[in-house]
């Protein structure tokens, strides 16, 4: 029994790399690849992060500013309530509007469920018009949207 290096789950069993150990083959991709983001150089990390910021969006091919736009949904059946936080790659239009469904999608279906979709329908609705009117800083890329730039190096090293 032990610990995934990558998401840090218990395990039985897993797959080994040299001392680590991972839950599966994807964990174990997973770690080499944020592994290999450690070492990678930082203006190399800028000059993409940069280039992905200034170009065009990668869903609507519009103009940027491109960055990491963060969204908030749930829905509930009886008991059930499931919370999902989803974040995209993209233009402000574009994230505005996948907020706006994920706000849309929560006021219909998140309360349906007792306790728990009456206590989280306000808070991810509230989070996710948190994140309309507080959209990342035009003037430059954020650290997330960084931090994607690495693991897309890192990644593209790997295979
Ligand atoms: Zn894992
Ligand atoms: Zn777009």
């Amino acid at each position: 029994m032990g610990k995934c290096a990558s998401c840090g789950q218990t395990i039985f069993g897993g797959v080994k790399d040299g001392e680590r150990r991972f839950c599966n083959a994807r964990c174990r991709n997973n770690g080499r690849i944020v592994a290999v983001a450690a070492v990678v150089p930082d203006d190399v990390v800028e000059a993409l992060g940069t280039q992905m910021h200034s170009g065009p969006c990668p869903k609507c091919k519009g103009p940027g500013p491109v960055d990491v736009h963060f969204s908030y949904r749930v829905w509930s059946a009886f008991i059930v309530t499931r919370r999902i936080s989803s974040s995209q790659i993209s233009c402000r239009r574009c994230g505005l509007k996948t907020q706006t469904g994920n706000l849309i999608f929560s006021t219909l279906f998140g309360w349906w469920g007792l306790p728990w979709g009456l206590v989280f329908t306000p808070v991810q609705v509230c989070r996710n018009i948190a994140a309309m009117v507080s959209p990342p800083d035009p003037a430059a890329p954020s650290a997330e949207l960084m931090r994607r730039a690495r693991i897309e190096l890192a990644a593209r090293v790997q295979q």
